[in-house]
């Protein structure tokens, strides 16, 4: 099922959850709703769902309009954060719980409720736990139940609001990969609210970043890591450094070095701010003639495939962070207080709204 909303608007008194929201969430696909706390990812959802009624603007379920259409009507299946599974009924009778309450005439068999329970616990691969009790699993496996429990009516429609949030990191990795290989099987239209970038860049197959009620972008991970629309987009999704400056005829003039302004940079002549992700800068032991920019090391942390340095410019005292192989950490041989000099090797560069007003 295609959904799409159109110029959605949500105010809660005086506050705008949602301001002009307009996305298409393609068939069969997974789109991670992202942002950082507040910015109306869950309202979305539960407008999508219909949970929640916008002020303005419309959700489209396959092309027709779905605002008076009842939540049941909609075909949604939801997993939440602290999803509650009845504690007291066994894991079977939890995910069977869905087709038991349907309308007589909907409702199928006793045999068919079975098998299809049965089927659901080997999709998750808790067939072997059928007949325990919800307190007697990990948060982990408590999550699979929801989603078998969500998948019971086969819903044309997933909704996962924060479904691993409460869950310790390993585990959280653990369930992300097996949420897109299950996806992979069963090419249910979903959405999932998330505020980790690296889940939603991980997992899905469209990126939507929100900010303060409003979509900063919408693109596949490769376009919203690669391609940041806005410089929140840019620094929501990974470590960032930022070389103020002025850009002239396509170089950003920084403290006192000039790096090159790449081809994108619509700016022509104004207050910008140059975006490197640390490992985007190329490190080497300081020279007299090496061209970049000077720095001090002030730390190195090396653990496993990857060395952190901490900098200092020379020229700002601005701190700098870098991040390259440990092996290439290892053959420089660096001593803290060292100088050294960098270079960007990919960078993005904003016009800075700050101090352009
Ligand atoms: P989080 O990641 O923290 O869950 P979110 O992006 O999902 O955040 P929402 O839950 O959609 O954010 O909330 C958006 C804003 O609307 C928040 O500032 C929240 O306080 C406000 N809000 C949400 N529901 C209500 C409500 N029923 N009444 C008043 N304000 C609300």
């Amino acid at each position: 099922m295609t959904i799409e909303v159109q110029h959605i608007r949500k105010q809660f008194g005086q506050f705008t959850a949602l301001d002009d929201v307009s996305l298409q969430f393609p068939d069969g696909q997974l789109t991670a709703l992202l942002g950082p706390s507040g910015c109306g990812k869950t309202t979305l959802l539960r407008i999508i769902a219909g949970l929640e009624h916008p002020d303005a603007g419309s959700v489209l379920l396959d092309g027709h309009d779905a605002s008076r259409r009842h939540v049941r009507e909609r075909q949604v299946g939801f997993v939440f954060q602290h999803y509650a599974l009845f504690k007291h009924m066994t894991v079977f009778e939890n995910v069977a719980f869905g087709l038991r309450v349907k309308p007589r005439s909907e409702r199928p068999s006793e045999a068919q409720i079975r098998a299809k329970v049965k089927q659901l616990l080997e999709l998750v691969q808790l067939d072997w736990i059928a007949d325990r009790y919800p307190p007697q699993l990990s948060g982990g496996q408590r999550q699979r139940i929801a989603l078998a429990r969500a998948l019971a009516v086969e819903p044309r429609v997933l909704l996962l609001d924060e479904p691993f949030g409460a869950l310790d990191a390993k585990v959280r990795k653990e369930l992300r990969r097996w949420l897109r290989r299950l996806h992979d099987e069963l090419h249910v239209t979903s959405i999932f609210v998330t505020h980790d970038q690296e889940e939603a860049l991980e997992v899905a197959d469209q990126v939507v970043l929100m900010n303060k009620g409003r979509v900063e972008q919408l693109g596949t991970p490769d376009q919203v890591y690669n391609q940041p629309a806005s410089p929140f987009v840019y620094g929501f999704l990974g470590n960032v450094n930022l070389f103020h400056g002025r850009v002239r005829e396509g170089v950003l003039a920084s403290g006192s070095v000039e790096l090159e302004a790449p081809q994108h940079a619509n700016v022509a002549d104004a207050q910008a701010v140059g975006y490197v992700r640390p490992h985007d800068l190329e490190v080497e032991r300081y020279t007299p003639d090496a061209e970049g920019i000077v720095v001090t090391l002030r730390r190195a942390h090396a653990i496993g495939p990857l060395a952190q340095l901490d900098l200092e410019r020379l020229d700002n005292a601005e701190l700098i962070e870098a991040v390259i192989p440990n092996e290439r950490y290892g053959k420089l041989a660096l001593k803290e207080g060292e100088q050294l000099v960098v270079r960007p090797r990919r960078m993005h560069v904003f016009v800075d709204e700050g101090s352009n007003i």
